[in-house]
């Protein structure tokens, strides 16, 4: 080691080997979702698992170990804010990689692939029987690995959220998801026995994929998604990854008959990819401060695009003109009220990937309580289906027909990812409480949007989220930048001041 090299500058250069290694998974990861030839599965796989290896081997070695806690020995760094957050983060990736023994790693793995098999027979039939050993395996394992995570004075779920939402309680999840629940169920409830439903019909539409294609790329730019660092591509189900330094790529997929899919689908993932870019990888890559906060987080910012900005009239004020020069005449005899509207439903439906802006919470809420019974052992997996679909009934109104459209429809519990689920909610919290405080402080945003002008809010969006990287954990941060811990308001609010108009109430 050069004399000059103190512990923190070891531990970096350490973990930007480590993220170099892992950007290359991503891409082979990556490629195997889009171009790869199928007779490369196998070599693939052998590819993907020895990065894997190499990596967890990695960041797991006792050096790194030494040198955290050399690091928070360190006047140097204990005096430095910025570091001392990059050194609790690390410490946290540590302790989250050497927690787990391999055994368990790998039998949840082996369990996982095995249990998705099961799941897919067990959907195709309808038939949870099927699949309830495989879920009882899961649970089991899933409670073990949170045994050996721990938990603070609150409950094993909690180690769960805790990988995907850093220091976020199911109590803390509990108190804003509630109320939301309450008074959201009520007034989707009012929106259907008061309203008039808006007419879908702008968007039943038949328009050919490479149309969409063109309009998305389009809308990439206009937004400030920069595509010379980065791709847009075709998968079946639509994601974004965050590559390397100048390299994040989206993908999307296209529904002829219904083009607001992959609209929204590119927005979603280009809001992800927003955030993705705007991370300071230029100085911080490979530590923590050049990385995302958390999945809440990160969704908040595809949600922001996707819905707060995508589904305003502002945005349609801009965008009708545009779509109707990259769509052709199919949209033509449509106005941006009709759009808007058509755009902004709330309808209670069965399957949570289809389901509106407003309604999808509830999806939401309904895995979050039957997750967190699951794992606290109040709720035997074999009761899952009835505690489901009187959920559906009492928060969405809605009769689960059969457990292909009920508790099957999801893959995350096969694969153990449970804890998961209320990130996606916790975005669209996020999202709200943000965007109030963002129309607080650029009161001409709607102008700007009818425009076609986006850079103030991604620059907004930039210096106080993305320029951050972890350096604040999610509630920390929604306090300094809104003043305030998040609730559940600003996204009631938001819903209501979309759906009512929509409704014609
Ligand atoms: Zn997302």
């Amino acid at each position: 080691m050069p004399e000059s090299q103190t512990p923190y500058d070891e531990l970096c250069s350490l973990t930007r080997q480590i993220a170099t290694l892992e950007s290359v998974s991503r891409l082979v990861a990556w490629d195997q979702e889009t171009y790869m030839p199928a007779g490369a599965a196998g070599a693939r796989a052998r590819q993907m698992a020895m990065l894997a290896g190499i990596v967890h081997e990695r960041k797991t070695a006792p050096r790194m170990g030494e040198l955290i806690q050399a690091c928070e020995e360190d006047p140097d760094v204990t005096g430095d804010p910025l570091r001392t957050a990059c050194v609790r983060e690390m410490r946290r990736d540590y302790e989250l990689a050497t927690k787990l023994p391999g055994e368990l790693v790998a039998e949840l793995a082996r369990v996982g692939s095995e249990a998705q098999q099961v799941w897919k027979r067990a959907r195709t039939e309808s038939d949870f029987a099927l699949f309830r050993p495989s879920l009882e395996t899961m649970v089991a394992l899933t409670r073990q690995k949170a045994e050996c995570y721990g938990w603070g004075d609150g409950e094993p779920y909690d180690a769960l959220i805790n990988e995907y939402e850093p220091e976020t309680t199911a109590r803390q999840i509990e108190a804003i998801f509630t109320p939301l629940r309450d008074r959201l169920s009520a007034f989707i409830a009012e929106v259907r026995d008061n309203g008039t439903p808006p007419d879908t019909s702008p968007l039943d539409v038949q328009i050919p994929a490479d149309r969409q294609h063109a309009l998305g790329l389009f809308i990439l730019k206009s937004i400030g998604f920069d595509l010379q660092c980065g791709r847009l591509d075709t998968t079946t189900h639509p994601f974004c990854e965050g590559l390397a330094p100048g390299d994040t790529r989206l993908t999307t997929r296209y529904h002829e008959e219904r083009f607001t899919d992959a609209l929204y689908g590119t927005m979603h993932e280009a809001g992800h990819g927003i955030y993705e870019q705007g991370l300071p990888k230029g100085s911080h890559f490979g530590t923590p401060l050049g990385e995302a906060i958390s999945l809440g987080i990160h969704e908040s910012q595809s949600r922001m695009w996707e819905n707060f900005v995508g589904r305003s009239r502002a945005f349609w004020t801009w965008a009708l003109p545009h779509a109707r020069e990259y769509l052709g005449s199919p949209i033509e005899p449509f106005s941006t009220g009709q759009l808007t509207a058509a755009v902004n439903t709330a309808s209670p439906s069965l399957i949570r990937v289809e389901a509106d802006e407003a309604t999808y919470n509830l999806h939401i809420m309904v895995r979050f309580e039957i997750e967190r019974a699951l794992i606290s052992g109040d709720l035997p997996p074999a009761d899952v289906p009835g505690a489901w679909n009187e959920r559906y009934k009492s928060f969405l109104g809605v009769d689960v027909p059969d457990d292909r459209r009920g508790c099957l429809q999801d893959v995350h519990w096969a694969f153990g990812l449970i804890g998961y689920f209320p990130t996606y909610c916790l975005g669209n919290l996020y999202a709200a409480q943000f965007w109030e405080t963002i129309r607080s402080q650029i009161p001409d945003l709607d102008t700007q949007i009818a425009r076609g002008r986006f850079d103030a809010l991604r620059i907004w969006l930039n210096e106080n989220i993305h320029a951050h990287g972890r350096r604040y954990r999610a509630g920390e941060l929604c306090e300094r930048v809104t003043g305030k811990p998040l609730g559940p308001d600003p996204l009631l609010r938001h819903l209501e001041s979309r759906i009512r108009p929509a409704y014609g109430l």
